[in-house]
């Protein structure tokens, strides 16, 4: 049975764990921050490639966590996953991606008010954070991995066995690779006022996500930005977009709603930012790591494709 330290407990780091230990490996998550703690725990985790590449291989995992995630939905209700219906609205027509391809009910819009040009809605996998993460941390557990706290100033360098390095923003330090950088992402979150449907203005970026008992308000896209403390003057934006957001998506009851909701929390995640996902693999003073890290604003989006490579490559070693 091959023996992996996982460096990382994000959304990636826990879903390569799982993949591993289903493929029969006998696994250790060491991470600085626990899951509830990451950026991944901030995120808005919509099913949505945004900001990262290579597109072909964005795309292909992509579309097999699409597939995943449509699984875990329909089998495993508690962890917090839902396909969930919404709009998106674009202010330049750029036409359609790709991967549009990969979701569920398909529509362009034909009428979209100023100052949009096109629209579409569409059926994708939303995951509350707050209930997925643990609901993977569970899995970990269930399947004997384990988990544990530990801050590395290095890549640990075992006897035997394979690194995985899942560590987001850190592989700045822990692969010494600088091209992996910052990009802040501020969000609101307030309390759940019966929103179903997602929202998107993805030029500002501008969304409204719901979760099972929140609702995710964004967001914000600052390149090289380090600051995790909350702009009380950026939170009062995000709030007046996402007002205007759902006026324009034909939803000003929820416009109204999201007006007088009480606020939760103002949260602050660093995008692991890189010119392309690293999934690869390298000896390092004799110690085989392979590295999955610089999901940048997918991580969610592409971590069931990820966490598969990443066994292809552990197994095949
Ligand atoms: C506001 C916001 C909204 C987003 N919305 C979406 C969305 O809708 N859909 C989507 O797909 N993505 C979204 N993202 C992007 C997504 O959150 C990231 O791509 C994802 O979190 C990256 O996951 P990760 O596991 O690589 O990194 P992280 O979640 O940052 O985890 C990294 C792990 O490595 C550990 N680590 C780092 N350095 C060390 C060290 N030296 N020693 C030990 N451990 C270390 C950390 O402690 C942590 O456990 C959003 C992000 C933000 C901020």
């Amino acid at each position: 049975m091959e023996r992996v330290i996982v460096v990382g407990a994000g959304v990636i780091g826990l879903s390569c764990a799982v993949r591993l230990l289903e493929a029969g490996c006998e696994v250790h998550v060491l991470a600085r921050d626990l899951p509830d703690e990451t950026t991944s725990a901030v995120s808005a985790a919509m099913w949505y490639p945004y900001r990262a590449a290579p597109p072909d291989r964005v795309r292909a995992w992509a579309r097999r966590s699409f597939l995943d995630y449509v699984d875990i939905a329909a089998q495993h209700e508690e962890a917090g996953v839902r396909l969930r219906s919404g709009t998106e609205l674009m202010r330049v027509d750029t036409g359609n991606p790709e991967w549009l391809a990969d979701v569920l009910e398909y529509a362009r819009l034909d009428d979209v008010p100023e100052p949009y040009v096109a629209g579409r809605r569409f059926r994708t996998p939303v995951a509350d954070m707050g209930i997925y993460l643990p609901w993977l941390r569970h899995r970990l557990h269930e399947l004997s991995g384990t988990l544990t706290r530990m801050a590395l100033a290095q890549l640990p360098a075992p006897q035997d066995g394979v690194v995985v390095d899942t560590s987001g923003l850190g592989a700045r330090l822990l692969a010494a690779d600088a091209t992996v950088r910052p990009l802040r992402g501020q969000v609101v979150v307030v309390e759940q006022f019966g929103l179903t449907e997602w929202s998107l203005d993805d030029s500002v970026p501008t969304y409204v996500v719901p979760r099972e008992h929140t609702v995710v308000v964004g967001g914000t896209a600052e390149e090289d930005e380090w600051s995790v403390q909350p702009d009380a003057e950026l939170s009062a934006g995000l709030l007046d977009r996402a007002h205007d957001l759902l006026l324009r998506t034909g939803a000003p009851a929820m416009a109204d709603r999201l007006r007088r909701a009480r606020i939760v929390a103002h949260r602050v995640g660093l995008r692991p930012e890189r010119p392309s996902v690293r999934l690869d693999e390298e000896v390092v003073d004799g110690v085989r790591v392979v590295h999955c890290y610089g999901h940048g604003g997918s991580g969610m989006t592409l971590s069931w494709g990820c966490a598969s490579d990443v066994v292809d490559l552990v197994v095949a070693g």
